[in-house]
């Protein structure tokens, strides 16, 4: 069995890499992933609801790209928020939330070929 493999506009293969899972306990609910995804895979949650056990309770402040919550940058800065895999079932494989993701929250797998 081989992996599906898709084609860019000039005929070159390319693999695609789809969302397997989303790490909950590093994710500080910026919703970066959300707006670069074409697809609807994700949906911002209520942290609590996912009865997680965070080790880090100081989320706030691990927001390499240095937001704080006066900015005009359109993204959140609630961490009481986290992103979820909604319906990874309609991902491409692109790749683009782990290339936004500042806290490195993907892992992405492959597909076998029928
Ligand atoms: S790999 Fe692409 S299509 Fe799939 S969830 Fe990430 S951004 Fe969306
Ligand atoms: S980009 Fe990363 S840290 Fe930001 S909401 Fe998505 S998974 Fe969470």
């Amino acid at each position: 069995m081989t992996a599906i493999v898709g084609l860019t506009l000039d005929g070159t293969e390319w693999t695609p890499q789809f969302v397997k899972a989303l790490d909950a306990k590093k994710c500080i609910g910026c919703g970066r992933c959300y707006r670069v995804c074409a697809r609807d895979v994700f949906e911002l949650v209520e942290r609590e609801s996912l009865d997680l056990d965070d080790e880090d309770e100081d989320l706030d402040d691990d927001d390499p790209f240095g937001d704080d919550d006066d900015d005009d940058d359109g993204f959140s800065d609630d961490t009481s928020m986290v992103m979820s895999l909604k319906n990874n079932g309609d991902c491409i494989g692109c790749e683009a939330c782990s290339k936004i993701c500042p806290k490195g929250c993907f892992s992405h797998t492959t597909k076998e070929a029928a």
